[in-house]
């Protein structure tokens, strides 16, 4: 028979493992536990029953099984404290002490993991969903165009330029789609060319000049002379571009839309505003979210694609920045960007 294990021997044997790990006794009371089995469990758990804790029958009946018969097991769980996680236990047998076996049970949280997983099977479903929306209206057309209006050359044309639009709906969606991976493969990298936010605005301004013209807008700039921050140029530009244009075209016909900027004690603070419709309230965590939209066929047929947004705020995260949104029902919004100020990195 092994010597017998002091509590102390397994106190320090839980701390020197990676992982979240503790060890019961053959009544099932935890007589070592390190701090991150503490943390998962929101508890502090030597002393303790377990079975508050890990109440899951699977969990428990599998723990009693490795006592009796010391055959090491594995069991996936769904844990409810204050956070609900997902876990994965590993039960092994580790000697005895005085009072009979013990088992060591080491916790793998699985929860991001899941929630990771999860998020991008929803990701694909809804790029899948919004790729098929403009293809299976251009299949329609095409058939039509075999078919009923074949001969008729006004309805060829009207049906053509209807196809045009769907088309190019699916390349700004191919186009967002690609940003974001990009902007996804590059995050770690902090981009560090000095910019001046100021010539991005004016730049991105000039780009726009013909929407503005098209919804009767006024852009007022109002920004400081020099507002450096390091980054990457043309993904600011993205930025800036987007918040503009989202608050031209959301807005409304014959609107105001003011681009404030200015330095704001570490950092380079640039603020769009509109006096539009406005967004209620609840939707506002969720606006960043990709595909995300108050109003889907209001964003498609102003030629949106539901992941400006998301591409805007991954792009100021990796510039170590915050995308702020403020908006008032009847009054209208403010997307204001963070960024550090080039003088103070
Ligand atoms: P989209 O391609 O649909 O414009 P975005 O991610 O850029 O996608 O924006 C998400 C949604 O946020 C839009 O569909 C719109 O409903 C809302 N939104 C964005 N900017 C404004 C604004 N300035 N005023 C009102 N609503 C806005």
């Amino acid at each position: 028979m092994t010597d017998a294990l002091s509590p102390n021997a397994c106190k320090v044997f839980v701390q020197a493992l990676a992982d979240a790990a503790l060890v019961v006794d053959a009544q099932m009371s935890v007589i070592a536990a390190n701090s991150l089995a503490s943390e998962i469990l929101e508890v502090r758990l030597e002393g303790q029953p377990i079975s508050p804790f890990l109440r899951s029958p699977d969990f428990l009946g599998a723990l009693g099984d490795v006592l009796q018969d010391s055959v090491p097991r594995k069991v996936n769980l769904s844990n409810h404290a204050k956070i609900q996680r997902r876990l994965d236990a590993y039960i092994s047998p580790i000697g005895r002490n005085d009072r009979g076996p013990l088992a060591l049970i080491t916790l793998r949280d699985r929860t991001r993991e899941e929630q990771v997983e999860r998020m991008r099977t929803d990701f694909v479903a809804n790029a899948s969903h919004e790729l098929r929306t403009p293809l299976t209206i251009l299949s329609g057309f095409i058939e039509t165009m075999q078919g009923a209006a074949s001969k008729d050359e006004k309805a060829r044309s009207t049906f053509l330029d209807l196809m045009k639009a769907q088309a190019s709906r699916m390349s700004s969606l191919i186009d967002d789609l690609l940003s974001l991976s990009r902007i996804e493969l590059d995050a770690h990298i902090i981009p560090d060319k000095r910019i001046n936010l100021v010539d991005v605005v004016s730049q991105t301004a000039n780009l726009l000049t013909s929407l503005v013209h098209e919804m009767e807008s006024k852009v007022e700039i109002d920004l400081s002379s020099h507002l450096m921050v390091r980054g990457d140029e043309s993904q600011l530009a993205q930025v800036v571009q987007n918040l503009l244009e989202n608050a031209i075209k959301y807005s409304g016909r014959g609107k105001t839309i003011s681009v404030q900027g200015k330095v704001d004690g570490l950092n380079a603070v640039l603020a769009i505003r509109d006096n539009g419709p406005g967004i209620a309230a609840h939707h506002l965590p969720r606006l960043t979210e990709r595909f995300y939209r108050v109003s889907t066929q209001d964003s498609r047929t102003r030629g949106g694609t539901g992941l400006g947004l998301a591409i805007c705020k991954h792009i100021v995260i990796r510039h170590r920045g915050r995308l702020l949104i403020k908006s008032v029902v009847g009054e209208g919004s403010e997307f204001s960007i963070e960024i550090p100020h080039s003088e103070s990195t």
